[in-house]
């Protein structure tokens, strides 16, 4: 395996320190003349990550979020209550969402129950005026460098990656699924929207850019090959899968099948807990016997 390639200059990495694990999950903070941040995280981790633009003197002019699940951007509304300027780039389906929370907290409440709270807490709503849309193509202006916005659904229907032509940094939030370690790489497909077809096609359009380096949310920097190998997982995993779903295999059965491709993410026991609770194998699957249902199977 490859070791981790450098964050090239002006670019940081920010752990967010989620479920107190260290390189789980992160925010990317890009200096520039008009400094940007990629990604909040959870409203949980709001103190980590003040904490941590305060200790750098930063006040972002720009916040961008991936896409607007709760452990990427359930903290904006708080960051955008802290920084008065700030303007805030999301996706149109994603926009509502967040001026409004609600929804988005009964749907992650009715997967979660009470747990939710100590996991990912309450967004804060964001002020409509506030907000820009990014829409394929978009460019973000930072003053003396920018970002490109390309949709990629697949993980979500929303999901954009945000590429810095100067550094060739393409930053992925779930478009590749996680990485950890020295690339270890698991797809990420959860449900209800997780799309085989359209991840598939994401991961070929983020590699048509050429980026140099992919930067993953969960978590950190890893080298281009990241990409082909996100593609490969999940061409696996459907190879595994779809054969077992067909001739109408059980949960438990599709889980011990997932179980050898996958194996353990690295590092100690609670990292692991960790990282299963952000994403667990019984989770993926669910997203992919959705995907099924509505594309393959014909009943949803
Ligand atoms: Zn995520």
């Amino acid at each position: 395996m490859p070791d981790r390639p450098i964050t090239p200059p002006g670019v940081d990495v920010l752990d967010v320190k989620l479920f107190g694990a260290d390189n789980l999950s992160c925010s990317y903070l890009i200096d520039a003349a008009e400094p940007a941040l990629i990604e909040t995280g959870p409203a949980t981790v709001f103190d980590t990550l003040r904490d941590t633009l305060t200790a750098r003197g930063v006040e972002p002019k720009h916040v961008v979020l991936s896409h607007i699940h709760l452990d990427h951007g359930g903290g904006i509304g708080h960051i955008a209550e802290l920084f008065g300027d700030t303007t805030i780039w999301v996706h149109d389906i994603g926009a509502p969402h967040i001026v409004d929370p609600s929804r988005l907290v009964a749907s992650a409440r009715r997967l979660f129950g009470d747990a939710l709270d100590t996991m990912y807490g309450e967004p804060k709503p964001v002020d409509e005026a506030r907000i820009k849309i990014i829409d394929e193509g978009s460019v973000i202006p930072l003053g003396d460098r920018e970002l490109h916005v390309l949709y990629t659904p697949g993980h979500a229907r929303h999901e954009v990656t945000l590429f810095d032509p100067d550094s060739r940094v393409a930053f992925v939030g779930d478009t590749a699924g996680v990485c950890y370690g020295d690339a270890w790489q698991k797809p990420a497909t959860p449900p209800p929207e997780f799309d085989l077809d359209a991840a598939l096609d994401s991961i070929g359009r983020v590699q048509a850019l050429r980026p140099e380096l992919i930067c993953f949310t969960h978590f950190g920097p890893a080298n281009e090959s990241a990409l082909e190998e996100a593609a490969k997982d999940l061409r696996e995993w459907d190879g595994l899968l779809r054969p077992l779903v067909l001739r109408g295999a059980d949960e438990e059965e599709l889980i011990a099948a997932l179980e050898p491709n996958v194996g353990e993410p690295p590092g100690d026991p609670s990292f692991v807990r960790a990282a299963v609770e952000l994403s667990s194998n019984r989770n993926s699957l669910l997203g992919f016997l959705r995907y099924y249902r509505k594309n393959v199977i014909g009943d949803a």
